[in-house]
């Protein structure tokens, strides 16, 4: 695998090679387009200076030497007669057409007229064609006088300054971008150790990034997401342990009192009394299987669950018919008051919903207990509130009577029929329906449930 970081070193190379190639083509083309010509007229102007004066020197040999001395490189043409002063051309490459043109009075425009080569720069081309030409005349004599800036002589310095800087600056930002990636890297880094840790170990992982960009962003949105992997993956824990539990406690009691049955010698009431249990036991396991059918069957229908409008009113009225006999036999009385209202929702859900408060407010009340049930019509939701004067809750279990499986204390609930999951359903099916669900309740006194759904 090939790491960030030498892709990062690579890539910054490749993109300094080639904005240098980029930028030296530019220079070239600009200096072609547009230097070339200033540079020759430049030139050109210089040279023919030097022809002029040259008229009224007393020894031109001295004086071309000196001028050439100022930083120019010379050539002096006449016949046979050649001569050179200051810095040696490179390519001493001149035509005699263009010898003799001079002689002949033309003045020679060479640096404008030098070859466009794309990766030499005209301008640094040491070649005697890459120059300037004016005639000359000495003591009646004529001459051809080329001329180009001695660059080597002039601009040394120049070429050395500009060399390191772009040394320097080449070092410094390679430099910089290795401790630029270096830091952008680790954090990077440290979220791919984290990742493992999590697949080889757990959610139990510990990441220290703290940054403002998006790495931090991302770091951020990691660790919240292991959190709550972490806490969803230690609900299906207890959630199968508890199921296993639940499932294992009633099979040992229909086991065990179903081998007591098998002793003939066993009094009729006791036959009947295991009898009751194994019915009990078994009827709670249908309970249980179904409640878990239904959380599942909620996971699923999260994001679309088919709603419908329905007489609510009528749903709660014939639950209220359907358990009539439970609330006379259990000695509690029932007062109620619906208004008319018609509802979209899930129907089945909705029953679900009410079933379950109605049987608890019948499970936890007290003998000669009331429970009052209301269904109002209030601006665009509807209320339903399920009261009883049962035993009541403490205010810490109020928070908890919604998680799945708790169950209050057992001693004091004088009940073990019901799974702990009742409620946890409840919740779940208003809060698909974008609804709320609040709990009074004072302990010894008893509870009230409201259930708030919006129209939607
Ligand atoms: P269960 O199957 O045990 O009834 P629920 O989820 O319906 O499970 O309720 C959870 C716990 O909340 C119950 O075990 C009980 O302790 C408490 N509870 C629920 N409804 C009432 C109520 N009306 N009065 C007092 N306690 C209640």
């Amino acid at each position: 695998m090939k790491s960030l970081y030498s892709k990062f070193i690579l890539t910054t190379l490749v993109i300094m090679l080639v904005s240098s190639i980029i930028g030296f083509l530019f220079a070239n083309a600009y200096y072609q387009n547009n230097l070339k010509r200033e540079n020759d007229a430049k030139n050109m102007e210089i040279a023919t200076n030097i022809a002029e004066f040259a008229e009224n020197q007393t020894n031109l040999d001295e004086y071309l030497s000196h001028t050439a001395a100022t930083g120019y490189q010379l050539f002096l043409v006449r016949k046979e007669e050649q001569r050179f002063y200051g810095g040696a051309f490179k390519e001493t490459n001149l035509s005699q057409q263009v010898i003799d043109d001079v002689l002949d009075g033309e003045p020679y425009h060479g640096m404008k007229a030098f070859p466009k080569k794309t990766f030499v720069t005209g301008f640094f081309a040491n070649e005697l064609k890459n120059s300037v030409g004016v005639p000359l005349t000495y003591d009646g004599k004529q001459y051809a006088l080329f001329l180009r800036p001695d660059i080597k002589l002039l601009f040394n310095e120049i070429h050395l300054l500009l060399g390191w800087m772009v040394l320097v600056i080449f070092i410094l930002s390679l430099l910089a971008e290795l401790v630029w990636s270096a830091m952008l890297i680790r954090p990077i880094r440290k979220l791919s150790h984290a990742t493992n840790k999590v697949r080889e170990e757990g959610f139990d992982v510990h990441l220290a990034i703290h940054r403002k960009d998006e790495i931090g962003q991302l770091a951020q949105n990691f660790k919240e997401m292991i959190a709550r992997l972490g806490k969803l993956d230690k609900l299906r824990k207890s959630f199968v342990s508890n199921v296993s539990h639940d499932i294992q406690t009633p099979l040992l009691n229909i086991q065990g009192y179903s081998r007591l049955l098998e002793n003939d010698a066993l009094s009729e009431e006791d036959r009947k009394t295991y009898l009751r249990v194994i019915q009990e036991e078994a009827e709670r396991m249908s309970i249980l299987s179904k409640q878990l059918l239904t959380l599942s069957s909620l996971e699923s229908k999260k994001e679309d669950y088919s709603r419908q409008t329905f007489d609510l009113s009528a749903q709660l009225k014939s639950l209220l018919h359907r358990y009539y006999w439970l609330i006379d036999e259990k000695d509690l009385s029932l007062t109620y008051s619906v208004d008319e209202v018609t509802y979209k929702g899930n129907p089945e859900l909705l029953y679900t919903v009410w079933e379950n408060l109605l049987t608890n407010a019948i499970k936890y009340n007290k003998p000669g207990g009331s429970i009052e049930v209301a269904l109002d019509q209030v601006d665009d939701a509807i209320n339903i509130t399920v009261s009883d004067t049962g035993i009541g809750l403490a205010p810490n279990e109020i928070d908890q009577i919604f998680d799945r499986f708790y169950r209050a204390d057992l001693a004091r609930t004088k009940t073990n029929q019901g799974t702990g999951l009742g409620l946890s359903i409840v919740k779940e099916i208003i809060e698909l329906h974008h609804g709320e669900i609040v709990v009074e309740s004072q302990l010894g006194k008893g509870t009230t449930f409201t259930v708030i759904l919006p129209h939607l």
